[in-house]
């Protein structure tokens, strides 16, 4: 069990991608705190997780990752709950092109509040016991996703930030290491809003789509997690984001300054 011990917290945790991440920690031994604003989904996921990998190696939270409160207030209880967090999974996401607000403070700031709340109990030099920040960023976040240009901005951000922060870790000390992933398409309900946008986008409509999804594959969101499993071992480099299409894997290793 290579994450015995280890206490994770993951947003976006009801369904899709944060749900497999979930089931694959617990399943290597961890115990999970999910956040997400879907209350009734999250809570049935969280009984049938507690019934299959034990009582109490699961909690849900509700908690909007856009709300600075909401998410001290999770990272507090997670503490008070479990003794510590050693795993971050900033994965909660949208994609609301009109409402490119809310967009950008979910996919974006809710991976920034995140990552700074997860910090003040991680930081070893303040004292924390270090762990491992792992962000969900999207090809997006490394080519342009032409239909949908705002999720494409906040995937860049997420990206951006991982690698600043990277930097800054190790720089200083934090004993912190963080990576992003960058999956292609994964057959989740946000899946179904993107194609849709595609298919609305280009005068090619749905063959548009066909073409997209066939070159790249789609992934299933287990999959999508034994990837993230991957990156907990001590073999990954901080700052490293790792492209996970269904035909390849690849680390990317950014220059540093
Ligand atoms: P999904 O819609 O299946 O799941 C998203 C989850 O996030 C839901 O449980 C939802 O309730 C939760 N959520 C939404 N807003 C929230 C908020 N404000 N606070 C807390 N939780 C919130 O989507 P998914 O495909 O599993 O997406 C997960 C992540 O993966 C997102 O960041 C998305 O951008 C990214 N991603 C998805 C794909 C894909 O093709 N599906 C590809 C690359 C990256």
């Amino acid at each position: 069990m290579a994450l015995n011990g280890k206490v994770a917290v993951v947003t976006g945790a009801a369904m899709g991608i944060g749900k497999a991440i979930a089931e694959t920690l617990l399943h290597n031994g961890a115990k999970v705190v999910l956040l997400d604003v879907n209350e009734p989904v999250a809570k049935s996921v969280m009984k049938d997780l507690n019934k299959q990998y034990g009582q109490d190696t699961t909690l849900f939270l509700r908690c909007d990752v856009g709300s600075d409160e909401q998410i001290k207030a999770a990272f507090q209880k997670t503490i008070e709950t479990f003794g510590g967090i050693d795993i971050v999974c900033n994965n909660a996401g949208t994609l609301d092109e009109n409402d490119w607000e809310k967009t950008v403070s979910i996919n974006l700031l809710g991976v920034i509040r995140g990552t700074y709340t997860a910090m003040e109990h991680m930081n070893k030099l303040t004292g924390g016991r270090g762990g491992v920040i792992i962000n969900t960023a999207s090809t997006a976040g490394i080519f342009p996703g032409e239909s949908c240009p705002v999720y494409t901005a906040t995937k860049h951000g997420v990206v951006g930030f991982t690698r600043a922060m990277a930097a800054a870790s190790t720089a200083s000390g934090y004993g912190i290491r963080f990576n992003a992933i960058c999956p292609g398409p994964v057959q989740t309900q946000l899946l179904s809003i993107c194609t849709s946008r595609l298919g609305q986008f280009s005068h090619l409509g749905e063959k548009l789509v066909g073409q997209f999804t066939e070159a790249t594959g789609i992934l299933t969101p287990s999959e999508v997690a034994e990837s993230v499993l991957e990156l907990m071992t001590d073999e990954t480099k901080n700052g490293e984001a790792l492209l996970i299409l269904q035909k390849e894997k690849t680390y990317i290793t950014f220059p540093s300054m």
